[in-house]
């Protein structure tokens, strides 16, 4: 009985199968091969820093050309945020008494206009992750050296380390000393 069935089902296709049905055969004539068409606007490339948030940018824009550019190099080789470009004095006093800079105002080089120093994070954020602040440095160190600016980080102090903290090696501001 089986086997009957399995000969029924597989040795003897039906011919009123409308799987089989080639009535005008059109279905056997291989269909033309579908060109995919470029879709121009996925091509355009990402702009280099979009890593940086509208907010970044402000505080960025505080800061000496040379710190932009850096920055700006940076950011589209590492994902970052900028937390500190300019530090008014309240701020910087603010600063001191949480102890997050050893400077009062105006002797930090965030005080000055363009500010010489920023601050920059990973991202996202995780402040316990001291590797990949210090991925970032090498990543931002690398840009400055490709662009012929001499710039410290904070990491590389020995008494008070600030691995967020890039400044300008040279100042221009006759209060700024060299910290942050
Ligand atoms: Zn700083």
């Amino acid at each position: 009985m089986l086997k009957h069935l399995l000969r029924r089902l597989f040795c003897q296709p039906s011919r009123n199968s409308p799987v089989g049905d080639n009535r005008g055969d059109r279905s056997s004539v291989p269909a033309p091969a579908v060109v995919p068409i470029p879709d121009p606007i996925r091509e355009v490339p990402k702009p280099v820093a979009d890593t940086l948030s509208k907010l970044s940018r402000e505080r960025l824009s505080q800061c000496h050309p040379d710190l932009q550019r850096v920055v700006e190099l940076a950011a589209g080789r590492y994902p970052m945020a900028v937390i500190q470009g300019h530090r008014g004095e309240k701020e910087q006093n603010e600063a001191f008494s949480r102890g997050n800079s050893k400077l009062k105002w105006p002797n930090s080089k965030h005080n000055s206009l363009p500010s010489m120093a920023v601050d920059l994070v990973p991202m996202p954020l995780d402040w316990n992750n001291v590797k990949r602040f210090d991925e970032l440095a090498v990543v931002v160190k690398a840009a400055a050296k490709e662009l012929g600016v001499e710039l410290v980080w904070g990491g590389d102090w020995k008494s008070f380390k600030d691995r967020p903290h890039y400044e300008l090696r040279r100042s221009t501001s006759p209060n700024s000393s060299n910290s942050n």
